[in-house]
C-alpha cells in the first residue's frame, strides 16, 4: 500500500468548482492531505495561488489540470501533473480549448429555451467564476437554484447528457494534442476515472494504446469517481499497460461532491505511484 496522502484531482472557481484555491488548500490540509493538485478543466489561472496555499498549509504541491479530450467520439478526461505552467503551447492548448465553451453555453441555452426554460447563458455565466469557463456544471447549478430539477444529479440525467434537450455535440481536444502539451511542458498525462466512459472493450483499449503510443504514462485508479469495485479493476488495468497510478478525490463543492479531499483509500501498493514519477517535480 502506499501511504501518502496525495489528492491529485480536484476543482476550484477557476473552473466549476465553488471554493477559491486558498478555500480548497485549507479543506485538504484539514482533512490530512500530504501532496495535493488543483486540476481545473482546461484551465491553469488558479495554479499559483495553489501553490502558494499549498506551502502556507505545509503540503507538497503539483501543478494540475483536467483536459478536454474528445475521442472516439467521447469526451474524455486528461490529468496533466507536474507540467511547467508558463510553457506556451501547453498555455495556447488549453486557451484555445476554452474557446469553444461559450459558443457552445449560448446553443445549450437556445435548446433549453425551445424546452421551456429562459435565460439559461445569463443564469449559468452568474455561477462561473471564469467566464471563459462555462460549464455544464454551471447550467446545472442554475437549473437547481430556480426549482427546474431538484439536484444537479437531475439535471444531467434531464437536460445535459447525450439524447436530452441542452445537450450540445462538442469536438474538444485530440488525444494526440492533449498529451503532447502536457510532456512537452514536462509533466505526466493521466487518464482520467476511466470507468465513467461509455466505451467497448476495444474502444477502451485503443484508447489505453493510443494514451501510451502518444506518451501517456498514467491512469487515475482511486477516485472519487470510482466504485470500489472499479479501483480493483482500474489497478489491474495498470499494470496490463505499465502505467503508474494516481489518486484524487475529483472533489468540486461541499454540497454536491459525495467525496471529500484526502478522503480516499490508499492505493494499492503493487502499483507505482505518478508521484513516484514526478518526484523532481513536486514543489
Ligand atoms: P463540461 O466540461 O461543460 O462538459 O462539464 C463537465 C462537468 O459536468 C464534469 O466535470 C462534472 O463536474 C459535471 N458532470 C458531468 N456529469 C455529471 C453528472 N451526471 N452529475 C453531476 N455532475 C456531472
Ligand atoms: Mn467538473
Ligand atoms: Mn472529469
Ligand atoms: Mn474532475
Amino acid at each position: 500500500m502506499s501511504i501518502l496522502n496525495a489528492d491529485l484531482h480536484c476543482h476550484s472557481v477557476v473552473s466549476d468548482g465553488t471554493l477559491t484555491p486558498e478555500e480548497l488548500a485549507a479543506r485538504a490540509a484539514a482533512n490530512g492531505v500530504e501532496l495535493w493538485a488543483l486540476t481545473d478543466h482546461d484551465e491553469i489561472g488558479g495554479q499559483q495561488r495553489a501553490a502558494a496555499a499549498a506551502h502556507a498549509h505545509g503540503m507538497k504541491y503539483l501543478t494540475g489540470t483536467e483536459i478536454s479530450v474528445t475521442f472516439a467520439g467521447e469526451t474524455v478526461h486528461i490529468l496533466g501533473l507536474g507540467f511547467d505552467p508558463e510553457d506556451p503551447s501547453m498555455r495556447e492548448g488549453l486557451a484555445h480549448t476554452r474557446g469553444g465553451r461559450d459558443a457552445r453555453a449560448q446553443e445549450m441555452s437556445r435548446q433549453l429555451e425551445a424546452a421551456g426554460i429562459k435565460g439559461a447563458y445569463e443564469g449559468a455565466l452568474q455561477y462561473a467564476g471564469n467566464p471563459e469557463l462555462v460549464s455544464r456544471t454551471h447550467f446545472a447549478r442554475f437549473l437547481v437554484e430556480t426549482g427546474v430539477c431538484a439536484d444537479t444529479g437531475e439535471v444531467f440525467r434531464k437536460y445535459l447528457t447525450e439524447g436530452k434537450p441542452g445537450y450540445v455535440e462538442h469536438r474538444w481536444a485530440s488525444l494526440k494534442a492533449a498529451v503532447q502539451w502536457i510532456t512537452s511542458a514536462g509533466g505526466m498525462a493521466v487518464i482520467a476515472h476511466p470507468a465513467r466512459y461509455r466505451f467497448t472493450a476495444n474502444e477502451e483499449y485503443a484508447l489505453f494504446m493510443e494514451f501510451k503510443a502518444h506518451g501517456g504514462r498514467g491512469v487515475e485508479v482511486v477516485t472519487g469517481s470510482h466504485t470500489p469495485a472499479e479501483y480493483v479493476r482500474y489497478a489491474e488495468t495498470a499494470r496490463e499497460f505499465g502505467l503508474a497510478a494516481s489518486r484524487g478525490s475529483d472533489f468540486h463543492s461541499p454540497g454536491e461532491s459525495h467525496t471529500d479531499l484526502g478522503q480516499l483509500p490508499f492505493l494499492p501498493g503493487e502499483l507505482t505511484p505518478v508521484w513516484e514519477m514526478l518526484a523532481d517535480r513536486i514543489q
